[in-house]
Formats: C-alpha cells, sequence, structure tokens
C-alpha cells in the first residue's frame, strides 16, 4: 500500500529505487560491501559466532543448579530455538550472497526484518520474544567482535572501485536509495561515489553537517524524516523527493510515472545550466560575482574546478580527522592540504583549522563530548585553543601547503579578543617552529569565521586583526535563534530570514566594504538559489557552496541587477514580519 512520510528537504532532485535500510542497531556495526570472493568467509564468521553462542547456552544449561527456576530454562531453550530458526540464517545468507552486504550488516539487516514479523503477532507472549531475539543477535555480535573479519571496511578508493563494478554489473541494476535512522557525517563520507540514488534519515536539520555532506553527494535526500527507518522496509520501492522533502513508500505505477517524469525534467535542467560553465557571474549592471567551493575532502578540489569554482572558500578540514582512532600528523595533514592546493591549478583555497565537536564527533577517546550542549562546549578553535601542540600541527601543515599555490588560513568560532590573540601567536609560533627545523613554507592570508552573534557584533575588532571574513549562516543561525541546527523538531523555526539573522548579515557585510576587506558567505545560505538576490542586495560579492550549486546560483547572478537589489533589499531589511519578508523575496 502506497504512503508517505514527510521530513526536510536536503538535497534536490528525484530518486527512484529500493529501499536499503541500515538499521540503528544498539550494538555499533560497520556497513559496507564486500567483494564477492569475501562472501563465503564473512557467512562463515556469522556462522562462527553463532555457534559459539549455541556453545555457550548449552554450557549454561548443563551448569544450571536443579533447583533452577523453570521460567531460566525455558529461556534459554527459546534462544537456542531462535538461533537454529532458518529465517535468521538463511536471510543473513542471502544479504551477504545477493547484496554483498558485510557479515554485521546483513546480520543487523535480518534481525529488523524479524524483529517486525514479531511485531505484527497477535499472540503477546510471541511478541515479546522480540527482545530474546535482540539479545541473541547481540551475542553473535559481541562474538564476531572477537573474530577478526578477514575483509576489513574498505578504503574510500577500494570502496569506489568496489561501487564502481556494482554499477557495471547488469545484475544490480535497480537504484538502491537508504533509509538510516541516523548517519553521522563521517558515515555520509563513507557514502561518497556509493551506488545509492538517495537519502533518508528519520533525524536531522537541513543544516546539520550530514545534511551537508549529502547535500555534497548531489542527490535526493531527505532528513528529519521522523519514523522512516520504522515504517520502510527493507526492498521497499521508494521515491525520494528532496525538493518538496517527501519520501513515497511502494508507490503506484502512476505515481511512479509521474516521478519518472519529474525526474527527466531535473536532469534535462541540470543539463542546461553547463551552458554556464564558462560565462562569468556577472550581474546585468556589471558586478563581478566570485563563486567559490565548499569541499570536505582534498580530492573534491577537481570535482570544484569541473563546477566553475574560482576558488575553494571552504576546506573543512575536520573531514580529516573524523571516522579514525588517531589524530593525522603534520605529513599526512601537509600531503591532504597540498592535494587540494595542487587540486585547484592555481586558484586560491581557504582552509580552515578543525571545526570539531556538536554533530561531528571524533571517534571515542580522542576527544571528550558527554557534554549537555556540545554545541556550546569544546568545539573549533576552543578545542584547538585547549590542545595548542595539535593545533600547531595542523597550522604547520598548512602553512607548507602554502608553499604549493595560494593558500588562506580561516579559523572558525572565534568569539573574544583573547582567542583571537592566542591563534595569531600560535601561528607566529608555527612559522618560528618551521624555520627552526628550516622547512619551507607560504604566506597566507588569514581570515575568520563570523558565525557567532557575538563575533557578528563586534566586526570592528575582527577587522583589525584579519585579512578577510566569511560567515557562517549555519552557526550564526542556529546561534542567534537558539535553534539546534541539527534537531528536526525544532527545524520549523530555522529561519534563515529572522529579521535579526539579517541584520548581523548586512552590517558584517556593509562594515568589510567600507573598510576594503573581503568577505563571504560559506553557509548554506550561499548555494541557496532562493537567497542569491538578497545577498547580491546586501552587497555580498562572494559566495561559497557545494560544487554542485555553482551553476544554479550563477543564473540568478547572471539575471540580477545589482543596483535595484540594493534598494529592494532595504526594503527586505526593514521589513519585521517573516512571512513578508519571505514574500519579498521571493517575489
Ligand atoms: C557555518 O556554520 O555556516 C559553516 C559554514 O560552518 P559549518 O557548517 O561547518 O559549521
Ligand atoms: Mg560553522
Amino acid at each position: 500500500m502506497t504512503f508517505s512520510v514527510h521530513g526536510l528537504p536536503v538535497a534536490r532532485g528525484i530518486a527512484i529505487g529500493r529501499a536499503v535500510l541500515v538499521a540503528s542497531s544498539r550494538v555499533d556495526v560497520a556497513h559496507y560491501f564486500i567483494e564477492s570472493d569475501q562472501v563465503a568467509a564473512e557467512i562463515d564468521r556469522v556462522r562462527m559466532g553463532r555457534n559459539a553462542v549455541v556453545d555457550e547456552i548449552q554450557r549454561l544449561q548443563q551448569d544450571m543448579p536443579k533447583d533452577a527456576p523453570h521460567e531460566l530454562t525455558a529461556l534459554l531453550d527459546v534462544h537456542l530455538m531462535l538461533l537454529e530458526d532458518e529465517t535468521l540464517t538463511l536471510g543473513v545468507k542471502h544479504w551477504i550472497t545477493d547484496r554483498l552486504y558485510n557479515a554485521e550488516w546483513a546480520l543487523t539487516t535480518q534481525l529488523e526484518i524479524i524483529a517486525r514479523q514479531f511485531d505484527e503477532m497477535e499472540d503477546e507472549y510471541l511478541r515479546e520474544r522480540k527482545a530474546d531475539l535482540e539479545q541473541v543477535v547481540e551475542r553473535i555480535l559481541r562474538y564476531m567482535k572477537g573474530v577478526a573479519s578477514p575483509v576489513s571496511p574498505p578504503s574510500r578508493a577500494r570502496e569506489a572501485q568496489r561501487q564502481q563494478d556494482l554499477l557495471l554489473d547488469d545484475t544490480v541494476d535497480v537504484p538502491l536509495v537508504l533509509i538510516a535512522h541516523d548517519l553521522s557525517p563521517a558515515d555520509m563520507l563513507q557514502f561518497k561515489q556509493s551506488v545509492f540514488a538517495g537519502f533518508v534519515t528519520d533525524v536531522g536539520g537541513k543544516t546539520s553537517h550530514t545534511a551537508i555532506v549529502a547535500r555534497s553527494l548531489d542527490i535526493p535526500a531527505v532528513v528529519g524524516a521522523r519514523n522512516a527507518s520504522q515504517l520502510v522496509r527493507q526492498d521497499d520501492w521508494v521515491i525520494i523527493d528532496g525538493d518538496a522533502g517527501v519520501v513515497i513508500v511502494d508507490p503506484s505505477a502512476i505515481i511512479l510515472a509521474e516521478y519518472g517524469f519529474k525526474q527527466r525534467q531535473v536532469q534535462l535542467e541540470r543539463q542546461r545550466l553547463t551552458r554556464l560553465l564558462h560565462t562569468p557571474a556577472t550581474t546585468l549592471d556589471g558586478q563581478k560575482v566570485e563563486l567559490l567551493a565548499n569541499i570536505e575532502l582534498p580530492e573534491d578540489a577537481d570535482e570544484a574546478v569541473k563546477a566553475g569554482a574560482v576558488g575553494v572558500g571552504l576546506f573543512r578540514s575536520e573531514f580529516l580527522f573524523m571516522g579514525r582512532k588517531a589524530l593525522p600528523d603534520e605529513e599526512e595533514q601537509y600531503k591532504a592540504y597540498r592535494r587540494a592546493v595542487e587540486g585547484m591549478k592555481g586558484l586560491p583555497v581557504t582552509i580552515r583549522t578543525v571545526d570539531v565537536g556538536a554533530d561531528k564527533p571524533l571517534e571515542k577517546g580522542l576527544k571528550e563530548d558527554a557534554h549537555l550542549n556540545p554545541a556550546l562546549g569544546l568545539r573549533a578553535i576552543r578545542w584547538s585553543l585547549a590542545d595548542p601542540a595539535m593545533f600547531r600541527t595542523q597550522l604547520r601543515a598548512i602553512l607548507r601547503a602554502a608553499a604549493h599555490g595560494p593558500v588562506n588560513l580561516l579559523i572558525p568560532m572565534l568569539a573574544h579578543g583573547s582567542e583571537i590573540r592566542q591563534t595569531l601567536s600560535l601561528l607566529d609560533f608555527a612559522r618560528v617552529e618551521l624555520d627552526n627545523r628550516g622547512i619551507p613554507y607560504g604566506d597566507l592570508k588569514v581570515g575568520a569565521m563570523i558565525e557567532i552573534p557575538a563575533a557578528a557584533l563586534s566586526v570592528k575588532m575582527f577587522l583589525r586583526y584579519f585579512d578577510f571574513l566569511s560567515i557562517g549562516t549555519n552557526d550564526l543561525i542556529q546561534y542567534t535563534l537558539a535553534i539546534d541546527r541539527a534537531d528536526e523538531s525544532v527545524a520549523h523555526l530555522y529561519d534563515p530570514l529572522h529579521p535579526a539573522v539579517l541584520m548581523l548579515l548586512a552590517s558584517t557585510i556593509a562594515e568589510c566594504r567600507a573598510q576594503g576587506k573581503g568577505v563571504s558567505v560559506c553557509g548554506e545560505m550561499a548555494g541557496d538559489v532562493a537567497m542569491t538576490r538578497l545577498l547580491l542586495g546586501l552587497g555580498l560579492r562572494s559566495f561559497s557552496m557545494h560544487p554542485t550549486q555553482i551553476l544554479a546560483v550563477k543564473q540568478e547572478v547572471l539575471r540580477a541587477d545589482a543596483v535595484r537589489l540594493t534598494t529592494w533589499s532595504e526594503e527586505v531589511l526593514a521589513a519585521d514580519d517573516p512571512s513578508l519578508v519571505l514574500s519579498l523575496v521571493r517575489p
């Protein structure tokens, strides 16, 4: 039966495919595809785990005291029965053999399917056996953890190759869409260049980092779809409408045809935009506009150049730190930054120092994140200043990369003059360290993110220290309105057009222009075509966004008259009714 689930639109376009559920098991398991010659070994690993649990239970039964309560022995019998059940074993085999899921992913997927069958049972006693099943599976997973996998999670390159193979394999020609309760930004990154045609998650806001990475993958995505991962079943046909934020499950033939048509329209529109690739971004009245790229990984630079970016306005360096057991050392970071600089072929690269914390956690043990309000805690520059050795390592690596091309250094989440001074003196210290070691490095411009209201309100102080500013609207909105950007339950209040947000944006841009300092916006607002005219009207001439958005924003720039927009944006700023502001922005 067809039904729909509503969430927040994150990445545009239509995806049609079969659902792949990434189960949100209580046990944290890895999800990756294996090679076909690894199938037998993965099945073996599950078998060994299962046999070990059977042995353990049988031992428990033998050692059971004579006067043990009857319920206990009955419970162990149930667990043994569940372990022998073919629905579990054959199901797991199917996911490994036919879908090439790794053993843990296959096991949790099958758990989900059987658990759902239990949920639908009329008999309360049988329904409650779901908890036993979960326990049994968790025990197997625990055993498997001890049994080293002959198949290690793939490197990004291998994964890309593997997925490329999958795409070319004509037995796997149905697009797959990923449905999960939640995906961390690091998980999401694993799926870069993946076979998945779309993503849906239960949680997350429009500018959560998971959503940002999903957008950079340029495939339709919906987040904050509440209980989608409970309602959608493995292999269901699903349509993801990334423009409307709607997920249609088990669609009828008519709906499928309608969305198939819409999908082709979107593709055509994208193709049409490519004609603008080599057109300079200039308004009708001759104002030059700089369209830059936001990247997460060094190799994204290639895509940025292809998309017509005139530089990288934001390289989120924290993605080099996430999803790994140890922090990257100076050499590794230097190579990564150098790769991005060389990839941009002489165009400038703005490297932001590490911004972890809040919804971009590091692996356990590298940084304590168990605070009540992590977004207000030891995040970004605060963490860097709390660990100066780690920070100087990063600064040295960036300075060294600057010897290979134009580099701007960008510091996230500054608010205090003392933080600014500390940062700049650590930068001086890093230069001295390189001098002492006789290692060459380059010049760089130093800029600050304006993403805390306090920073926007003290922009004059910032400009005394920095060469340029970059406005991070994602956090500026979050901190101005006290709305967690990753929380779908307050997503309706996350409003880029709130008069307070617009005022901070306008005054920051105006002050930079008055002082002749560079200013850009690198938050998601810069890539939103509905905001282009307003930002131009506020005087912005530098926009940094996902490479995939560049041509659509360029189209808006080419159609804009900057002088007329300046007068119009004053009206927008003067309006205090958000709905009026909205109608003024989108006349
Ligand atoms: C922002 O806050 O707008 C920004 C660009 O940084 P991030 O999204 O990585 O926090
Ligand atoms: Mg930010």
